[in-house]
């Protein structure tokens, strides 16, 4: 899915479940489970769609995080915890994106590898699912800011 969209989960985990010990591990596992869904994604990786693309989600993400750090609500930290927990794995394609601009052969690690595979639906119809899921997460988020 898109960082945003690991962002306000890991965020909206971290702060329910309050306990850092239990609460940010499952921010990181909810990851996989957001990946496994069907989610947006491009057909084809072409570096002039996918980087403007990539750009809007880090801004969104990004946003999601200073915003909580501005506002500090009760628990800021819990939950711009999470949100960096539930994002995170995502880093790890960073040698990809390297070696897409450098128009390099990627060779993929285990974790990278199945990282790739539980994201089996990954279209462009997927952003709908990812506007849903937004909403809905994101609503749920609010109410815990107070
Ligand atoms: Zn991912």
């Amino acid at each position: 899915m898109t960082a945003t969209n690991h962002v306000v989960t890991g965020a909206l985990i971290a702060i329910t479940i309050s306990n850092p010990v239990i609460g940010l591990p499952l921010a990181l596992l909810s990851h996989l489970v957001l990946d496994s869904i069907p989610h947006f994604g491009l057909e084809d990786l072409k570096l002039a769609k996918f980087v403007p693309i990539l750009m809007t989600d880090i801004i969104f993400a990004g946003s999601v995080l200073v915003a909580l750090l501005i506002i500090r609500p009760e628990n800021y930290w819990l939950m711009v915890a999470g949100g960096i927990m539930a994002a995170s794995p995502d880093l790890l394609s960073i040698p990809l994106f390297i070696s897409m601009i450098k128009r390099r052969k990627h060779k993929f690690g285990v974790v990278q590898r199945f990282l790739q595979k539980i994201q089996w639906s990954e279209t462009a119809k997927g952003l709908a699912i990812e506007v849903v899921w937004f909403g809905f997460i994101g609503a749920l988020l609010l109410q815990k800011i107070h």
